[in-house]
């Protein structure tokens, strides 16, 4: 057992070289302690305070699709889920998700879905491209899986700017408890060196306590994080959707997910950490608890409130009937009652 001096040496080491071995994440993440975690936030807000203040950013989140033709274990719009109901948003439904957003004061739109097929390069290039000149003061961020190097500098052509694609664990054999065969860690990382290549705003993540996920696994995030410098980092916990193979596994916890976050903030001090939905969905204060150990972005969806309940990638995923507006004004007063405040600034990353 090591002690709190041990791994608040470690915490000190990590915010000022930005840089700790295999064994010393390791150390950090296995010994942690409720002591060394209030240290660690403390830090992490001190950190985040002094390069991007008390704001937070908010991106208008717009679940287009969730057909999808991958299987991961853990999703529940995978494509065996016999259950879900499928459905698809129209070019027109997007441009008026984007336009009620932007009349709330969003100035980043995130679309994301499932890897569906009627969504070809060129459809999506469509649909950014519309929105890149109605809209050219937003930044456009894509969520929408592993495509071809020419499919992502078509969209990036048309007009993206971002690009979401959590690695979801680095480890391969890891990566393999969570995926069918046709998908590999592998490919998932040289499609993150891609999208960086062509000069995206790159985000990526992991889930938290994922079946079958060390601390070990946890470690080699940590690395890969260290090599890739992404802008954004989005990390949840794992929560079971009952028509998956993981139906029956317990859920990540906010003790960890919120630990990890603080390591990340002082791993990536400019990076921009969302306080994701699943946090908020495992703990009614879990967001809160995200922004207080260091992140600094949150996503209210723009989605139409008819097809949100579809979007269901977990169980009991937090998807309220409320308008956009109404959930602003909710996670507005829930950021003050904290002492920070949401900012409709288009929000770039300071770490390039
Ligand atoms: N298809 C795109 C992709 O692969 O990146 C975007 C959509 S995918 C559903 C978005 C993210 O949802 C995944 O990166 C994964 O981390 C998360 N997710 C899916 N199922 C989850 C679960 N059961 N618990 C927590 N997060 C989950």
């Amino acid at each position: 057992m090591m002690d709190i001096k041990h791994i608040t040496d470690l915490i000190d080491k990590l915010e000022q070289t930005h840089a700790l071995t295999r064994d010393e994440w390791i150390a950090l993440i296995q010994e942690r302690t409720p002591d060394a975690a209030e240290y660690l936030f403390e830090r992490a807000r001190e950190v985040r305070i002094r390069h991007y203040g008390h704001d937070i950013y908010i991106r208008g989140l717009i679940e287009f699709t969730n057909y999808c033709r991958n299987d991961c274990y853990y999703c529940g719009i995978r494509k065996s889920n016999k259950n879900a109901l499928r459905y698809r948003l129209s070019e027109e439904d997007i441009l008026s998700c984007c336009e009620a957003g932007y009349r709330l004061g969003f100035r980043t739109f995130v679309l994301q879905g499932g890897e569906d097929g009627y969504f070809t390069d060129e459809r999506l290039a469509h649909v950014v491209s519309k929105i890149r000149t109605r809209w050219p003061d937003c930044a456009i961020t894509l969520s929408v899986g592993e495509r071809s190097y020419e499919g992502y500098q078509m969209l990036f052509d048309a007009g993206a700017n971002r690009y979401l694609l959590r690695h979801e664990t680095y480890d391969s054999d890891h990566y393999a408890r969570l995926h069918p065969p046709a998908l590999s860690a592998d490919h998932r990382q040289k499609c993150l060196w891609n999208l960086k290549k062509i000069g995206y705003q790159v985000g990526t993540g992991f889930m938290v306590g994922s079946p079958g996920q060390t601390c070990e696994n946890l470690a080699d995030d940590m690395l890969f994080l260290t090599e890739l410098n992404p802008q954004m980092v989005g990390i949840g916990p794992f929560v079971p959707h009952h028509d998956t193979p993981f139906g029956k596994y317990a859920s990540g916890t906010v003790e960890l997910t919120t630990y990890m976050l603080g390591l990340i903030r002082l791993l990536i001090p400019k990076a921009l950490l969302p306080s994701t939905t699943a946090l908020g969905t495992i703990a009614p204060d879990g967001r809160e608890r995200g922004i207080l150990a260091g992140a600094n972005v949150v996503m209210p969806n723009l989605s139409p409130a008819r097809v949100r309940k579809k979007y269901l990638l977990y169980d009991n995923k937090i998807c309220t009937g409320d308008e956009a507006a109404e959930s602003v004004r909710n996670l507005t007063q829930k950021m003050e009652a904290i002492g920070y405040h949401i900012t409709a600034a288009r929000g770039d990353s300071l770490n390039m």
